[in-house]
């Protein structure tokens, strides 16, 4: 397997010291699969002070579980501690974790088989779960008892569809019982923890697999409002999927409801409260109506617009056409906002208007005419029309 030559260099360097070291998780399974790893974690029998010693730049992440991210060649490695969890009483994080020397033991408190094998040149894969032929059979299992397994830690049901979503997985049979018997634990997960698992679903591959929320009654447990979402029909096996595109059917009052239950940004709040808002509207067919969509929404929203209707059964030759009617306006120049108006603020003081909330609405008419017809966005005409009003 190849590895980062800065993991090569942490590995051996924890060898030089007599210590055992792994890359682990989801970099194995990633590279086992051919995708990318994000990120490469290390797992050690060494303690944290002794990684500390080793390394000289280090930083205290999560030193009181057992990580210690080492920084060389200007990038970051997660150094954890071969660690086993205490009891779960919250349905979210073990009351207590203790080091262990045991890479197996450490390997058995991670979530998934797929996510529960470890690698280094000498001793090569360590498999102890399954996780390698799962990864040819397409299957998310949990390491051990599923039942447990989501009782300890209700985030992993979210962690189990996110993975099948990213990965095209099934989810196999006995989890899949557990993500339904648990779902009534989510409430423990923070808002935070469960926007990053969806926002991970929703942008995968197939992010029709937020189905499942649905069919394993989740939807009441996400957040107080989720369940305004009354299924996941708008994310559409091939489609990038948003969550303008999961509550094209909400109104806007709904999104921005459920988005600030779940601590959403502020910017995809509001991009999704203007999309689907736009999308209740009729599709658009003329020039002048996609300079109008582009005045209110933006060039980058209106590609997003045209996906959603996309994925929701208009014609692919009906979206190009009204993209190529976008492109055209684009190319041409052609104005969509009061920025574009080959007349300013200015101009209209200087030809005598006066400051105030009326120069706005002229400047405003004056672009309404202009989404009409393009050919009117010139000084000379702006302004006799300007005169005229
Ligand atoms: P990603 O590609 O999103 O980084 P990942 O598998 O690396 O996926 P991380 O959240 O970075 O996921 O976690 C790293 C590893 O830690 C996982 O592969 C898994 O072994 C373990 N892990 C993470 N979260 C949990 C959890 N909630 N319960 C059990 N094990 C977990
Ligand atoms: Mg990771």
């Amino acid at each position: 397997m190849k590895i980062p030559k800065e993991a090569e260099n942490i590995i051996r360097l924890l060898a030089d010291n007599t210590h055992d070291a792994y890359v682990v998780g989801g970099c194995v399974r990633d590279t086992l699969i051919g995708r990318d790893p994000d990120d490469w974690d290390i797992t050690t029998d060494a303690k944290p002070e002794e990684i500390k010693k080793i390394f000289h730049r280090t930083i205290d992440t999560g030193i009181e579980h057992g990580t210690v991210t080492v920084l060389m060649n200007g990038h970051s490695y997660e150094v954890t501690t071969y660690r086993v969890d205490g009891e779960y009483s919250d349905h979210r994080r073990p009351d207590s974790v203790s080091y262990t020397d045991n890479l197996i033991e450490d390997l058995k408190r991670r979530d998934f088989t797929i996510n529960a094998m470890a690698y280094n040149h000498e001793k090569g894969l360590v498999d102890a779960f399954g996780g390698q032929e799962d990864l040819k059979k397409g299957i998310v299992r949990c390491v051990g008892t599923a039942d447990e397994r989501f009782t300890e830690d209700a985030l992993r049901i979210l962690r189990a569809i996110r993975f099948s979503a990213q990965l095209g997985f099934e989810i196999e049979a006995n989890t899949l019982k557990a993500i339904g018997l648990h779902g009534k634990d989510l409430p423990a997960v923070s808002a935070e923890r469960i926007l990053v698992e969806l926002n991970k679903t929703i942008n995968s591959a197939h992010p029709e697999n937020m189905r499942l929320i649905w069919e394993w009654g989740l939807d009441r447990y996400i957040s107080e409002h989720f369940y305004l979402i009354k299924d996941a029909s708008g994310l559409v096996p091939g489609y990038q999927g948003s969550w303008a595109a999961l509550m094209r059917d909400n109104t806007p009052d709904e999104v921005r409801i459920v988005l600030k239950e779940l601590k959403s940004d502020n910017d995809t709040l509001n991009r999704s409260i203007a999309l689907v808002t736009e999308y209740k509207n009729p599709l658009p067919e003329t020039a002048v109506e996609v300079r109008r969509i582009l005045n209110r929404i933006g060039p980058e929203l209106f590609n997003a617009l045209m996906d959603m209707y996309e994925s929701s059964g208009v014609s692919p030759e009906e979206i190009d056409r009204l993209m190529e009617i976008k492109s055209g306006i684009m190319i041409r120049g052609e104005a969509y906002t009061l920025k574009q108006l080959n007349i300013t603020g200015n101009d209209l003081l200087s030809l005598g208007y006066k400051p105030g909330p009326q120069l706005g609405s002229v400047l405003e008419g004056l672009l309404e005419e202009v989404l009409e017809d393009p050919t009117l966005n010139s000084f000379d005409k702006l302004q006799k029309i300007a005169s005229a009003m």
